[in-house]
């Protein structure tokens, strides 16, 4: 069987002596790991078409287990994105946490649009070369785009227990088991072990609520402070470490 992919490399590893085994995230089937035959050999032709973070067209011919890439062409490379050290480390966070979360060929065109979109989006700033800060926001709103349409949503405004309006607080509870805020007394009652629970200032859900509700290249125009964007980045990190 052969199959024709849309493809975003997420990554590779070296297998044998002259093959590859990559981790792909395809538009039509989710994510697949397949053999790239000779790909470590001196002049390989498909290898330099399937660095991870390109967009390719592959072909991958499929009998039993594993598939093999037999065609590749990269349509997408983001030359700049890979010259901006900052940008490709926040890039690359989002690619192997995407890896993480995605199970095997189940398909999500969805989260494929959101990070063929966010990649793009880090092309152009890098392009322009912006601050430190631009990539760090438009990377934390990803993260929250990507674990919503995997049906990880959090909402900013109601309390993920009871369903109530969260009152306005200077801080707000978030509670891992529960993947959302849950408010004072449904806190209280639920006896959450500190260390599955997590302090967030007003700020910092403001700006979650403001991350869920914009596009992805509209999120380089917002201001958001140091400590917010340090504080959404831990809840990230321990939200994709609980659910992955
Ligand atoms: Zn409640």
């Amino acid at each position: 069987m052969q199959m024709n992919c849309e493809t975003i490399v997420l990554a590779h590893r070296d297998y044998g002596e002259r093959d590859r085994l990559y981790t792909l995230f395809t538009r039509e089937r989710g994510k697949l790991t397949v053999r790239g035959s000779g790909a470590r050999k001196s002049g390989a032709k498909l290898a330099p078409h399937l660095e991870p973070l390109m967009r390719s067209h592959i072909v991958i011919a499929k009998n039993r287990g594993r598939g093999t890439v037999t065609f590749a062409l990269c349509e997408e490379s983001f030359a700049h994105l890979r010259e901006e050290a900052l940008a490709l480390e926040a890039a690359r966070g989002v690619v192997a946490a995407t890896e993480k979360l995605l199970r095997d060929e189940d398909p999500h065109t969805d989260v494929y649009d959101t990070l063929l979109t966010y990649l793009r989006t880090m092309e152009v700033l890098s392009a322009r070369t912006v601050s430190w800060r631009t990539y760090a926001v438009v990377t934390q709103g990803t993260y929250f785009h990507i674990l919503s349409r995997l049906g990880w949503h959090v909402s900013p405004t109601t309390c993920v227990r009871c369903g109530g309006r969260l009152a306005q607080h200077a801080q707000y509870t978030y509670v891992l088991s529960e993947g959302g805020f849950v408010c004072a007394s449904c806190y209280r009652a639920s006896r959450v072990p500190a260390q599955h629970s997590l302090e967030l200032s007003r700020d910092a859900v403001a700006a979650l609520h403001v991350f869920c509700t914009n596009t992805i290249p509209s999120l380089a125009k917002l201001t958001v402070g140091e400590d917010v964007c340090d504080e959404l980045a831990l809840l990230t990190a321990r939200r994709i470490a609980w659910v992955s």
